[in-house]
């Protein structure tokens, strides 16, 4: 049996990887991955700058991994519709192996390359493998999907056992004598016109497994308490490795199950990742559309000023110009801030949480419809959340509660390092003088003022008959 095992940009591993544990299982393994022009031509490429660096540095480490094992990674430019049945044709493959995405652009591509490659005679074999539990298989009593985290969360722990994560194949076929060898090389970041950027975290999976390593010998252990706190390290930082796959969900589950009972908030957390996948695999249009139908049509604004005022970091709350600002510097904000964040701009500046969702999934290294989409629209009101649409974060009450020190604003926004904990979250109440000296700018919206226009705007919204 001969078999392709087609890497996409969500499995760059190759340990606990079911499609080439499978192909190496039944012969002959090809391994390829696709430059399709969607993500790798260099005007989209450049759209993306910290994923594709991720992404880059974890093909690149890929390629090695297979060398090491004895195998090839064929990386082949193209567009995959086309490229995949050709070279599977070409090489006479019997079967293409593959792990399932939930994204309804990824499906449909699956939806062709699944015919062309039955109209050539070969099987197309999808595995699961992005989640804990295949997205659709979590049903409530009446067989539906759930709309509420928490009976989600219960019935995935009631029946969870992701199973043991694989190692490693210890040795692959060699690629076949008779083949030639179409690969080109991984393109570099030079080559697709973008800066490298040191404040990446390194992809690929050995750095991967270090980080997961190092976060279940140390932080998980108080993580239960530190993963609010935007002043410490006390999260895991694995979502790009979760995102890109260069760790499998099933391995960080098992290394964190390991630790018992305080793992638990942390698995939690695992669970409100899977939430995010079922719900894009059962609802695909919430790409496009609210969870909550009442928010269809919502009267967001159109405000240059205050959406350059929130993607550069000058908003005049500090806690969230840090995450504007730690968003573009390191590709990565912490859960809290961008909850703040993402509050701020739909609810105190009234801007539609599209823009905020395209403007993460361009700038975070982890950016991943599913998770981000769930993210926005939980933030803005109109997502899949127990919590009313009414609760609005007050950026200052957050800071102090979760930065009490205000360490995590200092780092990002340095122009209020001189600032006592006490004032630092609302520096319009500093004397004028310093004030002046520090050349922060004053807040861009009133709280209080910016609290009720959302109120009355929403409410107003939500009273009209709906379609
Ligand atoms: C507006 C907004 C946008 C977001 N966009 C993304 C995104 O594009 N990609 C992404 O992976 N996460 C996203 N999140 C969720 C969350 O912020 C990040 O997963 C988390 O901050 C990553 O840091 P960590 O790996 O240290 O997380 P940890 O606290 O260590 O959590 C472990 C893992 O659980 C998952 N996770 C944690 N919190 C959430 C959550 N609320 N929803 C879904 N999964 C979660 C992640 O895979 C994370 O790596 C978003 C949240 C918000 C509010």
């Amino acid at each position: 049996m001969r078999s392709m095992v087609w890497f996409r940009g969500k499995d760059l591993r190759v340990a606990d990887h079911r499609p080439l544990a499978e192909a190496a299982a039944c012969g002959e393994v090809l391994p390829l991955f696709v430059l399709d022009p969607y993500f790798f031509d260099a005007i989209r490429a450049q759209e993306l700058p910290h994923r594709m660096q991720f992404l880059l540095e974890s093909l690149v480490a890929l390629e090695a991994n297979l060398a090491h094992l004895g195998s090839r990674l064929q990386v082949v430019p193209g567009r995959s519709v086309e490229v995949v049945t050709r070279l599977a044709a070409q090489w006479k493959v019997d079967q293409v192996l593959a792990h399932r995405w939930v994204e309804p652009f990824g499906q449909e591509r699956d939806r062709r390359i699944a015919a062309s490659l039955e109209r050539e005679g070969i099987a197309f074999r999808l595995f699961e493998g992005t989640t804990l539990l295949p997205p659709g298989s979590v049903r409530n009593a009446q067989g539906a999907m759930f709309r509420v985290f928490t009976p989600f969360s219960r019935a995935c722990a009631a029946r969870l056992d992701p199973g043991p994560a694989r190692t490693a194949p210890r040795a692959l076929p060699p690629w076949p004598p008779e083949l030639p060898q179409v690969g080109v090389p991984v393109p570099s970041l030079q080559e697709l016109g973008i800066d490298h950027n040191p404040q990446l975290q390194p992809g690929g999976e050995k750095a991967a497994r270090a980080r997961l390593k190092a976060f279940v010998q140390g932080p998980l252990g108080a993580y239960g308490g530190d993963r609010d706190r935007m002043d410490r390290p006390g999260t895991s930082r694995l979502s790009a490795d979760l995102k890109f796959g260069t760790l499998s969900v099933r391995t960080v589950w098992q290394a964190a199950a390991g630790a018992g009972d305080a793992a638990r908030p942390f698995l939690n957390e695992l669970l409100w990742r899977e939430f995010s996948h079922h719900l894009l695999a059962e609802w695909p249009e919430l790409l496009e559309r609210p969870f909550r139908a009442g928010f269809e049509g919502f009267p967001w604004r159109e405000d240059s000023a205050a959406w350059d005022a929130w993607t550069e970091g000058r908003t005049g709350y500090p806690l969230v110009d840090a995450a504007a600002r730690q968003l573009r510097a390191e590709g990565f904000v912490h859960n809290r801030a961008r909850m703040v964040a993402a509050s701020f701009l739909t609810k105190h500046l009234l801007l539609d949480y599209r823009q905020g969702e395209a403007h993460y999934l361009r700038w975070l290294t982890d950016g991943d419809w599913a998770p981000n989409n769930a993210g926005w629209q939980w933030s803005a009101g109109c997502g899949c959340d127990a919590q009313p649409w009414f609760r609005i974060f007050n950026p200052v009450a957050q800071g102090l509660k979760f930065d009490p020190e205000g360490a995590y604003v200092k780092r990002w926004v340095p122009e209020l390092a001189e600032l006592p904990p006490t004032l630092v979250h609302e520096p319009w109440k500093a004397p004028e003088a310093l004030r002046q000296r520090l050349g922060y700018p004053a807040p861009f919206v009133e709280h209080a003022l910016a609290r009720a226009r959302f109120l009355a705007t929403a409410k107003e919204h939500l009273a009209r008959p709906q379609a």
